[in-house]
């Protein structure tokens, strides 16, 4: 995959049209069904892929289209839960959820994203990036009957994301990126074994691979959570230097107007940045300038060829034109920076 300086990607999720999914909606349920959904879904991948091509992003993806939620897209294919029996749980210590329940043994019966994948690689000649959501975050969506052990499970579902992951990468997937919010509230699980379960996920993969930790979509609880966290931010300071001695390659993280101390990127030493430079929890439109401000300050604590400028988190509860707004000034603040290193 032939990059320029300063390659661009999103953090994955972009908002779906309107004739496909109620707008600015998450979980929006689908408004085709049949066969009519999936060509709408297909028809969806390639706007948003035409939409990323235009505004000068390098690293493409799907924007999500195919799936319903990041991180229950991926569940409802797999056997050993029951998604009829809800439970309410807290989800992240943050907000309560009728989340679906494991009953037996987590297994998956078949692949899930090989042919989305297959249909998105013959539709750009763009690199591509695909996500998956990463094990501890899979768990804490989730009510355990079965295992006993917020671990087992974790590392039950890493071995199929495993499997997942390489038959992707062989599709010519050049990133896979294991999305772990998760990884920003439970630190001492992150530890003890939430590492060691992404790296079961990424073993043997001779693709990139990424992770996505972030404080979470524009979204209510969300914000009061954030508004909670006090003047500097400094829950990477934890997480980073475990992941800096993993076999990782890029991490994601959010930058743009939040309160996370820019100098934190430094512990991720050896590793590719994906410097959120995009925030996703406002409908304003930041201008290309402003998106060359964030690329410029973490440009002072990461070398120049490990720094991707990204969105701070996914954009699928947006508006679609705001949404098409930020990708453009993603990529024009990019190339901003870009003319001032060449
Ligand atoms: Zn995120």
């Amino acid at each position: 995959m032939a990059l320029p300086l300063l390659p661009t990607t999103i953090a994955g999720s972009l908002p779906k049209p309107a004739w496909l999914a109620e707008p600015e909606k998450l979980w929006a349920p689908w408004k085709l069904e049949g066969r009519a959904l999936e060509e709408g879904k297909r028809d969806a991948v390639r706007l948003v892929l035409s939409l990323q091509e235009k505004a000068g992003i390098d690293i493409v993806t799907d924007g999500e289209q195919t799936r319903r939620h990041f991180v229950n897209g991926y569940m409802e294919k797999l056997e050993g839960i029951d998604f009829k029996n809800l439970k309410t749980v807290r989800i992240r210590n943050r907000y309560d959820a009728n989340v679906p329940q494991v009953v037996g043994p987590v297994t998956r019966p078949a692949p899930v994203h090989s042919e989305d994948v297959r249909f998105l690689r013959s539709a750009t000649t763009h690199a591509i990036k695909f996500t998956l959501p990463g094990p501890m975050t899979m768990v804490d969506t989730l009510h355990d009957e079965h295992y006993g052990s917020r671990e087992k499970l974790a590392m039950a579902f890493a071995g199929i994301l495993n499997q997942e992951a390489r038959e992707l990468a062989a599709l010519g997937v050049d990133v896979i990126q294991f999305d772990e919010p998760a990884f920003n509230v439970y630190f001492d699980e992150v530890r003890d074994w939430g590492i060691a379960a992404l790296e079961r996920a990424r073993a043997g993969l001779t693709c990139k691979t990424a992770v996505h930790i972030c404080y979470g979509y524009g979204i209510e609880a969300n914000i009061t959570w954030k508004k909670s966290l006090g003047n500097e931010w400094r829950q990477y300071e934890q997480t980073f230097p475990l992941l800096a001695r993993s076999s990782i390659d890029q991490v994601s993280l959010e930058c743009a107007n939040s309160r996370v101390p820019i100098d934190l990127i430094a512990l991720l030493e050896g590793k590719d940045v994906l410097v959120g430079s995009i925030d996703v929890a406002t409908t304003r439109v930041e201008t290309p300038e402003e998106v060359a401000k964030v690329i410029r300050e973490a440009l002072k604590h990461v070398p120049r060829d490990r720094l991707y400028p990204c969105t701070n988190c996914g954009m699928v509860p947006l508006p679609r034109d705001v949404a098409a707004g930020k990708l453009s000034a993603l990529g024009a603040g990019a190339a901003l920076v870009r003319e001032e290193l060449v």
